[in-house]
């Protein structure tokens, strides 16, 4: 691989995608193609066994036989990553993230030739490609890295040669060929971030829902798929802990103007499509929840100046990332300091705070890991006022306590105890009129799939 920074027709670059101007826009769409261009994804549930897979392959093929280019990323098969993360603490309880990222990579290569072969066997000519020979270059942030360009060229030389193109999602290479993964969930921004290098209008994220619901449909069962959803609420759905999209993914696609189509895999229902806003907004569109956070407050906190600054600056320095944060009125001149961080990061979090809660004469610090955050998220929230009271009414009237509170222009959330979260979001999604006629029914996963979802990310 070389380093050459991007050419305007065979690679994206992407500095910041929140803040990528209009002009580097354009810069994705370069590839004249004879043939439309499908990209797609496959989640670990829709590839997590052989059926599936010939399943998935079938599919493709079809597509292939329509005259189009096809492209798929695929995750790891079922809870391989799961797996792969279980061995690695069974050497450690912390794997070095280079060596991590190297381990669980190998998840989306098992599925990605896989999907191969079944296809070849349809008689159809198919190409696996790891992150690396697909061109996709990250930051050296390992198990976190972000995609900085994409070196398109035997991507495409693989598509004109009428191959269906199968990529390794979540994984990518530094520029010094260092492998990287991209985070829980990657797969999703792998495939948008390809639709987008290669200038594909649309891509298409096959799940094992039938798309984007106004809740979690295992969680709040009168959940309603929706049929259209802005860029702007996905995106705060997603960072409020909705897994169905990595946050990235749709960054990406708002950011190059690639429409989201998400699907069953195993449907042929029309998903959802997530797009730029039309000029319908509703007051809330969908809740979210998110359990992979931890409530820590230090308590007996002197209340003198610059007190916060030096807490979080040394969070800061640890690279620990801080969500909500309360600051309690003093009393006697202490205060107690809350804030949320995920849980995943307590280990190295517990150091920072010793030290803190010595160097400033704090009383002491409580973890609370037993919590849930529950977000409210509508672009109608910023013309229709009172969604916050009739938010906190409904949770009163339910017995729920809030421990924190944050919002920004188009979402609430609130911090509860965990127990009560399953209630809280019912109770809501009734409240909100959000409830569908019918009830999410299951039809793909077994017991044992549900359970592994149900404690995905925690
Ligand atoms: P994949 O393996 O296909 O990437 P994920 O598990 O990452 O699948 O995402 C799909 C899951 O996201 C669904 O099974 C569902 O339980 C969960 N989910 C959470 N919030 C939502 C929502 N608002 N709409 C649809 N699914 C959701
Ligand atoms: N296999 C990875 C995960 O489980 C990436 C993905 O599925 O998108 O997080
Ligand atoms: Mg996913």
């Amino acid at each position: 691989m070389h380093d050459s920074p991007p050419s305007a027709h065979s690679a994206i670059s992407v500095p910041c995608s929140q803040c990528i101007p209009p002009s580097v826009q354009r810069f994705s769409i370069g590839y004249n193609r004879r043939m439309e261009l499908i990209v797609t994804k496959f989640g670990g549930t829709a590839l997590a066994n052989p059926k599936r897979i010939k399943h998935v392959a079938r599919r493709l093929v079809d597509y292939h036989s329509q005259g189009k280019q096809v492209l798929a990323v695929v995750s790891a098969m079922g809870k391989t990553t799961d797996e792969l993360l279980g061995l690695a603490q069974q050497i450690t309880p912390r794997p070095p993230a280079r060596e991590l990222d190297i381990l669980l990579a190998t998840g989306e290569m098992i599925s990605m030739s896989l999907l191969a072969m079944a296809i070849e066997t349809l008689g159809t000519r198919a190409l696996s490609m790891t992150g690396h020979q697909a061109g996709i270059v990250t930051n050296t942030r390992h198990n976190k890295a972000q995609i900085s360009h994409i070196k398109t060229e035997r991507i495409k030389a693989a598509l004109e040669e009428q191959n269906i193109v199968i990529v390794a999602g979540f994984q990518g290479t530094t520029r010094t060929g260092e492998l990287t993964t991209l985070g829980r969930g990657g797969s999703d921004t792998s495939a948008v971030a390809l639709a987008a290098a290669l200038g594909a209008r649309r891509c298409e994220i096959y799940t094992d829902v039938d798309g984007v619901y106004s809740a979690d449909p295992r969680v709040v069962p009168r959940a309603q798929k929706l049929d259209t959803i802005s860029y702007e609420e996905m995106l705060e759905l997603a960072a409020a802990g909705s897994g169905v999209l990595q946050v990235r993914s749709v960054e990406f696609a708002r950011n190059f103007a690639v429409e989201l189509h998400c699907k069953n895999a195993f449907s042929n229902n029309p998903g959802t499509v997530i797009k730029e806003a039309g000029v319908e907004r509703a007051i809330v569109s969908g809740i979210a929840y998110d359990d992979s956070e931890a409530k820590i407050t230090v308590r007996g906190v002197p209340d003198a100046l610059g007190i916060a600054a030096t807490v979080f600056e040394a969070i800061a320095k640890a690279n620990i990332n801080i969500d909500m944060i309360v600051q309690n009125i003093s009393e006697n001149g202490h205060t107690d300091i809350s804030f949320t961080s995920p849980a995943g990061e307590l280990d190295r979090l517990r150091p920072v705070l010793d030290a803190q809660v010595k160097q400033l004469g704090a009383r002491e610090y409580l973890v609370e890991e037993s919590i849930t955050k529950l977000s409210l998220v509508g672009a109608g929230m910023r013309t229709n006022p009172g969604v916050a009271a009739k938010m906190f009414k409904v949770l009163s009237q339910n017995g729920i306590n809030i421990e924190m509170i944050s919002t920004s222009a188009i979402r609430i959330s609130v911090v509860i105890a965990a127990e009560k979260s399953q209630i809280a979001q019912r109770a809501l999604h009734t409240a909100f009129d959000l409830d569908a006629s019918e009830v999410f029914e299951e039809k793909l996963l077994s017991p044992e799939e549900q359970a592994a979802k149900a404690a995905k990310g925690r």
